[in-house]
């Protein structure tokens, strides 16, 4: 495998770049001016130990794209983080958005720490110090960069962010929008939490809906007993699965960093992530048996591979060794390029992270135009006596002739809560954008979802950077 030092995740979106603009008439000036990054900001911060001794800390926050503002992505921990890696995160929020229409530029921040050495107390101070440098520099506010989480950090982090960001910007009245993903007493959204993964069983549940793109893989349609492999089981990979299983797959397979479980018949996805919980992995479990190489299981046969975990994970190593069907990037970027052709020449169809993950940014737009307006979307939730407005509904039904499910009902009665409104606006997004790019990709005799989603979302960023003009 490639090291993670030596693996640029940018080239590598570089390279999904220029041949998505070969398929199109895109001016070559243009084209470099989308590519590159328009800021980079990497700086380092000390860490004051309890115990008298210091930690150099390490951060960055990689604006890639100005054509939309703010411009908008996670802030990652993990020990691998470096500006290659940032730069390409960035650079993915870029086509992600401008794929699933969400009016952001792209961007990406990262400290290079694993937070599982780190307590809470320290996490903290991180987090406040690394908020203050970038309000220093003018890379965080509602109006300029809004970051959210991602790898490694959650709610929590974002509350410690929009507390600094209030704490030094008294003045700015929108100032819980500098930052998504926050806990609902913090102006957090309901549905956020668990948004990645919805987008990620929706975008999966549109792709098995075709009839002639499952025929060409020898599969059947939907979800129903389809045989899934998740890599990662965390926020993305355990809310996928969850959903999944829900509408009928059969979770056969989850690996982590520290093992795997394995389990033709099925593993029930609450069970065992309430058993990892408790005793911090797999090992154990009785309904399965436990992988301990777990990278191995990501070439074990199923219908659906799901990588959930972090980049550069299916390579030219283990590509050719892949026996999934279908795999759905969960995660960013974790096939490389040159895995990514391999897939293809041995057909297996590769639902692209820049589409399947947007869930999480599509929700964070939600909860950023809440906090612009300051208003909470829907109606607060109470509890109705559904049985009292039986005959009302009956004669509703009978006026218009529709018949209602009790879920309708409960709606017509109640009014649509917040958590209503973001998973059908949601669903919208996901559902719309998945078959505009298989559309494109048909229209355009293009053999992988990738390049027909990136001349999608190319054809939207250009015309928008052609619209603006150049300054001055
Ligand atoms: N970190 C998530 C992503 O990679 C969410 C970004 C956001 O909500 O801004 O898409």
């Amino acid at each position: 495998m490639v090291k993670q030092q030596e693996y640029s995740l940018f080239e590598d979106v570089c390279k999904v770049v220029d041949h998505a603009a070969s398929h199109m008439d895109i001016h070559p000036g243009l084209l470099d001016q989308i590519k590159q990054c328009n800021s980079v900001y990497k700086f380092n911060f000390p860490l004051r130990n309890g115990d008298g001794t210091y930690q150099v800390i390490e951060g960055y926050r990689v604006q890639h794209s100005h054509h939309k503002l703010p411009v908008k992505g996670g802030i990652r921990y993990s020990s691998f983080v470096n500006e290659e890696e940032v730069k390409g995160l960035a650079a993915l929020m870029t086509y992600k958005c401008a794929l699933v229409n969400i009016p952001y530029g792209g961007a990406k921040g990262g400290v290079t720490i694993d937070p599982t050495k780190y307590t809470t107390d320290q996490l903290e101070k991180i987090t406040r110090r690394y908020t203050s440098e970038l309000i220093k520099k003018k890379f965080i506010g509602p109006a300029i960069d809004v970051p959210a989480p991602d790898y490694g950090t959650s709610s929590r982090e974002m509350a410690w962010i929009v507390d600094t960001f209030e704490a030094f910007n008294p003045e700015v009245i929108n100032a819980k929008g500098c930052v998504t993903g926050k806990p609902l007493s913090q102006h957090g959204i309901e549905g956020r939490t668990e948004a990645t993964g919805m987008g990620v069983f929706i975008g999966i549940r549109e792709a098995v809906s075709v009839r002639e793109d499952m025929e060409a893989l020898g599969l059947g349609v939907g979800l129903a007993g389809k045989k899934i492999i998740v890599q990662g089981f965390g926020n993305v990979g355990y809310y996928s699965a969850k959903y999944l299983q829900e509408a009928g797959a059969k979770i056969i397979g989850i690996a982590e960093y520290n093992g795997g479980i394995w389990n033709e018949d099925g593993i029930d996805v609450e069970e065992i992530k309430t058993y990892q919980l408790v005793n911090k992995g797999f090992l154990g479990y009785k309904k399965g048996t436990f992988v301990e190489n777990a990278a191995s299981m990501l070439t074990y046969p199923c219908d659906i591979l799901i990588p959930a975990a972090l980049e550069n994970q299916i390579t030219l190593d283990n590509a050719d060794k892949v026996q999934a069907k279908i795999i759905g990037e969960a995660a960013n970027g974790p096939v490389t390029q040159d895995a990514d052709n391999i897939l293809l020449e041995k057909g297996i169809m590769v639902i692209p992270d820049m589409y399947l993950n947007a869930g999480g940014v599509t929700v964070s737009y939600f909860e950023w135009l809440k906090n612009l307006s300051r208003v909470s979307f829907g109606k607060l939730e109470k509890r109705y006596d559904m049985k009292k407005y039986d005959a009302l509904l009956e004669t509703i039904e009978k006026a218009t002739g529709d018949s209602f499910s009790e879920q309708q009902k409960e709606l017509i009665v109640r009014g649509a809560s917040e958590r209503d409104l973001v998973n059908s606006g949601l669903e919208e997004t996901m559902v719309t954008a998945y078959h505009h790019m298989n559309g494109v990709r048909k229209e355009k005799n293009i053999k992988d979802l990738r390049t027909a989603g990136f001349i999608v979302a190319l054809e939207r960023i250009s015309i928008s950077y052609m619209d603006l003009g150049i300054f001055p």
